[in-house]
């Protein structure tokens, strides 16, 4: 059996390990000639974690993961801290670490454990058709490729969506922007081994540590969409918009390298439940796209690439089949947690500011065990428990 895998993303990409290690024979196919992942890093909350343990990089993956030992929010303007707490309770209760990598590392471990020669680079997908027993994939420079069936991990502006869904679907912005990118880890902005939050008007200034004595930052502005982005303008704008807030989040503007920061307009999808059509199965962001707002979306597609192995694996009643059985699997686990992302997105971006007041009062009273609480049930709502 021979897989078409589109998209050499983190979806993509931890798929094809995934269908390989169940003994399908797998193509890769990346439109980019090289790989520039959009944003610094990424959390990988146990759930990931434990799909890609499953597959074979627990040891490669805890070399890139920073050490989140504690939690804590402060008041963006005064800085006082509005509560901290350890994450042992979660780790203890999921029995798993979450992992903050910097993605272009994630990206080069799950690329070297498929073999990075095989993956094929430069190859835009811009066609899908089936025949009665297989698909065809045509690309922008007039090749094509052939397999029993194929997975798009095309990402959130996939084209192979609308092929599935026979219709396309508009992204909704979330009403914010974000900037993130990675410093030298300075005690003076926050602790080395904390995930800590500035926040206060809607806005929010995170830092979480990755491996190699760096912070993962980034900031969130609610905003319009479509204003202008200039490189030269990054830090003037992040002094702007966060004039009047406390010491470390000046500390942190001035400590930030414009040519490596990015900025997102952030979007999401409406959830929708085809995944699948015949021998074609969405998968990642291009199945489900999310707001990051809980960090959930590259897990969503590590979780999504297990459990479609394993259903291919474990089931003898034909592809299509169990491409079906896949997407009854995936559905309302990820229609759950974008809808979770959104309605986290509206709370910390200030959608109802008296809302969002009434979130910075309950920090000052959060002991940790309804934040852990609530991402304990997140976590063990995936695939392996
Ligand atoms: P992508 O990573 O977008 O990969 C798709 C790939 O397909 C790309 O390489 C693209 O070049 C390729 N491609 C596109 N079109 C074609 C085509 N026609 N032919 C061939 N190839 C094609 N998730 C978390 O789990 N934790 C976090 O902390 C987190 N933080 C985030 C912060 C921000 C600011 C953002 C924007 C997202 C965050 N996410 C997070 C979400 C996460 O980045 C995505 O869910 C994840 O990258 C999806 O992986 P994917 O492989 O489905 O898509």
């Amino acid at each position: 059996m021979k897989a078409i895998v589109i998209g050499g993303g983190i979806g993509g990409m931890s798929s094809a390990i995934a269908l390989e290690k169940s003994g399908i024979d797998v193509e890769v196919f990346e439109a980019v000639k090289e790989m520039k992942p959009v944003g610094a890093a990424i959390s990988i909350w146990p759930n990931g974690v434990k799909c890609l343990n499953a597959l074979g990089m627990k040891t490669a993956l805890r070399e890139l993961g920073g050490n989140m030992a504690y939690m804590a929010y402060h008041d963006g303007t005064t800085g006082a801290p509005l509560t901290r707490f350890s994450m042992a309770p979660l780790v203890q209760q999921v029995g798993e670490y979450p992992c903050p990598v910097a993605r272009a590392e994630l990206q080069a471990m799950l690329i070297d454990t498929f073999g990075r020669e095989r993956v094929q680079f430069g190859k835009r997908v811009i066609q899908v058709e089936q025949t009665g027993s297989g698909v065809i994939a045509t690309f922008s420079d007039n090749t094509q490729a052939t397999g029993d069936f194929l997975i798009a991990a095309d990402g959130t502006h996939s084209v192979i969506r609308e092929y599935v869904l026979e219709q396309k679907l508009e992204r909704r912005y979330a009403g914010y922007v974000n900037w993130n990118g990675l410093v030298t880890i300075d005690e003076k902005i926050a602790p080395a081994d904390q995930w800590t939050t500035f926040v206060g008007d809607g806005k929010r200034v995170s830092l979480m540590p990755v491996s190699g004595n760096r912070f993962y930052f980034f900031f969130d502005v609610p905003l319009p969409k479509g204003l202008p982005q200039d490189r030269s303008t990054v830090k003037a704008d992040l002094t702007g918009y966060f004039q009047g807030w406390a010491e470390p989040v000046q500390q942190l503007i001035a400590a930030i390298n414009p040519d490596t920061t990015n900025r997102v307009e952030i979007h999401d999808i409406e959830p929708f439940s085809r995944f699948v059509k015949g021998r074609v199965a969405l998968l990642g962001d291009a199945a489900h796209s999310t707001t990051p707002d809980i960090g959930q979306g590259g897990c969503a597609a590590m979780e999504d690439a297990v459990v479609l192995a394993s259903t291919l694996a474990s089931h003898s009643l034909g592809i299509e089949d169990a491409l079906l059985r896949y997407q009854a699997r995936r559905v309302e686990r990820v229609k759950d947690l974008v809808l979770k992302a959104r309605k986290r997105c509206d709370v910390t971006h200030a959608r109802d500011p008296a809302i969002t007041a009434e979130w910075y009062d309950s920090l000052k009273s959060e002991t940790g065990e309804r934040v852990l609480a609530g991402m304990c049930e997140t976590i063990e709502g995936g695939p392996l428990g």
